[in-house]
């Protein structure tokens, strides 16, 4: 059978037991229904003739509907559903598949090229479903990556089991709906599910801080791996959820996290959780405040709960009343922290405690040696050793742990899960692994090299070499450029950007100067821009060594300017100069529908000298009360702001603009003759710390926003900002200065 006439053809006869079979090769804009009634001991099943030989590709998807029906070996690849759903479990609303499998199938980064376009991957209707052995990776767009529905009373209770399957890497989405698996919604949070999630292997599915999202009642999680995952497993909605026997690996990655708990008789038993860094909602424990009488979309107290026999080895941080504020300040009550065993190396209290904690009760928990809590009862200290079973954990021993946790042979690894034949291989190419590739000075070679240029290559520019670029380099891979030798290269462009990082592309600038004197007279030109089009993959950015000047043909001459639907993991700018700009450095604020989407995860300053620059250096944004994500992250540190935001143009009015920013880290920098850095503080629990910087001649900073965070004091600015008498500021060279403690503030010559 090779095309979707033929299949829809032999479907109409198809009779119990029979398979149908889709012959090897490219099924290109296929969608196809697989409806029919098989029977429990004669199964209808839709297969393929070589598993790995058939893709669906283009615009593709699939439904199923009806009865014991078994599908096995679909790849989706190079493509994405034109509907909401690649393989849903229903043909509408009403007609779905019951007793029904989906096994050894693969969805492969089918990403919509909108990035902010939601669609999902698996939707899950019906009962006694089984989805096993998937291999399901790369989803980079806005939306779930498998769900469980439960909008009809056909679809609960419905003891569906969800196991071994493959969750491939799953980037940073920058906004709510990142979520790899979804059971419920808060319409249905009531409800009793009874899904079964047992033995997959998430590996790195960071798109947002709910890996999970449970949002129904009675659902099991059993045995499954979440390996470098930037989240946690989130008890959102619904009770009576049981969390037993899962591992968690963070091997001290940023943001890692384990288990969250809101709502009501919650059992989190046995779980194994290894190297977890993040804090406040991802902490390896999270136990929330929950909203008093609160209506299920809200944040439901917890009570009655149990959190027993946990094993944390090397993890940051256990919160108990998380996110307690005005509206949830209920604390959890009724509720039990027993026999858990907490070791760490390093830090000595890794306890959090927002609220009362006196409706919980901790009993015979055990800490290692170097360890202490502020909970008055319930943990002894014991002489904890570390030893590594036979499946590769730390699990730590002692003769005071009465039961030492045993992670069970059940327990996901990638060999176990997804399928036999499609590989788990990481394809990703980094920056500066490729060639190294000398290019001459001259018009336009820089364009012509790009052409020619593998992912990963270095791009080496001739000593001194003046390079002029009559069109813009369109950067769709990995690429570095760099000056080897002293004399920096210069480049000129005479479009309104040097180079365009397009999907897939990222960019390493080293020792190049960039110079504005041949740039179009256009208000709004920039050095580097993203694609104008969305772009699902994230990119990178990093410049260092650099000279930009006189960027000033017309005004509002940016180095960096971005786009919406757009997102960088990393912009790293360092050990560069800024001379003579119309514009701002980075122009990140391009989100601006307030529904907490960003440009960036994280950006980094540093050492870094901005002289004359008339727009804001960095403009950072944002908007809207949304929880969902971690970012951005900023840190600026021993930079130089000299004659920075003056600009008629400057609509910030500030020397850098913060807007919802999660982590701002300002340090070491000098301030003359700039007008302010203007924060605005909107959601979450901003860290804020503003520490030994100097100013001279400059405005003060401007600290804004929900007044909870003046009220609560949660941001943090030490010594006080406005305080110059701390430093050494000469009138000779006030571009150089100590602090009291002798540290060097400003650019530190290396
Ligand atoms: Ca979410």
């Amino acid at each position: 059978m090779k095309n979707v006439t033929e299949f829809e053809k032999m479907l109409k006869t198809a009779q119990p037991g029979d398979s149908i079979v889709l012959a090897n090769g490219i099924w290109l804009d296929s969608e196809l229904l697989f409806e029919a009634e098989g029977t429990a001991e004669k199964p209808i099943t839709l297969t393929v003739e070589e598993k790995g030989k058939v893709t669906l590709e283009g615009n593709s998807n699939l439904r199923i509907a009806g009865d014991h029906l078994i599908v096995s070996g679909l790849v989706f690849k190079n493509g994405y559903t034109p509907t909401n759903a690649v393989i849903s479990f229903r043909k509408n609303r009403e007609e779905m598949a019951n007793n029904s499998r989906l096994t050894e199938c693969v969805i492969d980064n089918f990403n919509n090229p909108e990035r902010q376009v939601q669609d999902y991957w698996v939707t899950i209707y019906g009962k006694n479903n089984r989805i096993d052995h998937n291999h399901i990776s790369g989803k980079k767009n806005l939306g779930v990556t498998m769900i469980v529905g439960l909008d009809t009373k056909d679809s609960r209770a419905n003891n569906h089991q969800i196991d071994h399957n493959y969750f491939g890497p799953r980037p940073t989405y920058g906004n709510n709906g990142g979520e790899t698996l979804r059971i419920g919604t808060s319409h249905h949070a009531l409800e009793n599910s009874n899904t079964l999630v047992e033995s997959n292997y998430f590996d790195r599915t960071n798109g947002e801080h709910e890996i999970i999202s449970n949002k129904s009642c009675q659902n099991i999680f059993k045995y499954n791996t979440f390996f470098e995952c930037t989240g946690t497993l989130t008890m959102r909605h619904g009770n009576e959820t049981l969390v037993d026997g899962n591992v968690f690996i963070g091997n001290g990655k940023p943001s890692t996290g384990g288990v969250r708990v809101i709502n009501e008789t919650q059992t989190v038993v046995n779980n194994y959780h290894y190297g977890l860094t993040g804090y406040r909602f991802r902490g390896a424990f999270v136990m929330m405040n929950g909203v008093p009488n609160s209506p299920p979309n809200r944040y439901v107290p917890v009570i009655d709960s149990k959190v027993n026999n946990n094993t944390f080895v090397n993890c940051n941080n256990i919160l108990f009343g998380a996110g307690s504020d005005a509206e949830r300040s209920q604390a959890p009550r009724t509720s039990e922290f027993s026999e858990n065993i907490i070791y760490n190396d390093n830090k000595k209290d890794i306890f959090t405690i927002d609220d009362d904690i006196s409706g919980i009760t901790f009993n015979d928990n055990i800490l290692g040696k170097n360890s202490e809590t502020s909970i008055t009862s319930g943990f002894i200290n014991a002489d904890i050793k570390l030893e590594k079973n036979e499946q590769g954990f730390l699990i730590p021993t002692s003769n005071k742990i009465k039961t030492q946790i045993a992670i069970s042979p059940k327990v996901a690894t990638k060999e176990n899960t997804g399928t036999t034949w499609y590989s788990k291989a990481d394809n990703s190419i980094a920056l500066n692994s490729g060639n190294n590739i000398k290019v001459e000075a001259g018009i336009n070679t820089l364009y012509e090299i790009v052409k020619k240029s593998e992912p990963g290559d270095i791009i080496e520019l001739e000593e001194g070499g003046t390079y002029l670029l009559t069109k813009a380099v369109k950067i769709n891979h990995p690429l570095t450029f760099k000056t080897s030798g002293k004399i920096k290269a210069t480049i000129l462009f005479e479009r309104m950007m040097a180079f365009e990082i397009q999907n897939g592309g990222s960019l390493f600038l080293e020792n190049i100067t960039f110079d504005g004197a041949k740039s179009p007279d256009y208000a709004g030109n920039s050095v580097i821009s993203t694609s104008k089009n969305s772009m699902t993959e994230n990119y990178k950015l990093f410049i260092d060594k650099c000279e930009f000047k006189d960027l000033i043909v017309n005004h509002s001459f940016d180095v960096l300017r971005v786009s919406k639907g757009t997102f960088a993991d990393t912009i790293s700018i360092q050990n560069s100069t800024f001379k003579n700009i119309t514009g701002s450095i980075a122009a990140l604020d391009k989100e601006t529908d307030d529904i907490g989407a960003y440009n960036v995860e994280y950006f980094l300053m540093k050492n870094n000298s901005i002289t004359e620059l008339q727009g804001a250096a960095l403009r950072l944004y944002r908007g809207g009360k949304d929880e969902s994500t971690f970012g951005p992250f900023l840190e600026i540190d021993h930079n130089v702001f000299d004659k920075v935001g003056h600009g008629k143009k400057n609509k910030y009015k500030s020397a850098i603009s913060l807007y919802g920013v999660q982590e701002t880290d300002i340090k070491n920098n000098i301030f003359k003759d700039s007008k302010a850095i203007d924060m605005y503080l909107v959601v979450g629990e901003p860290i804020v710390k503003v520490q030994n910087n100097a100013l001279n001649n400059s405005e003060k900073l401007i600290v804004s926003g929900d007044q909870k965070y003046f009220v609560s004091n949660q941001w943090n600015l030490t010594p006080k900002f406005s305080d110059e008498s701390r430093y050494t500021l000469s009138a000779d060279s006030p571009l150089k200065g100590k602090a009291t403690d002798g540290s060097d503030l400003g650019i530190i010559t290396q």
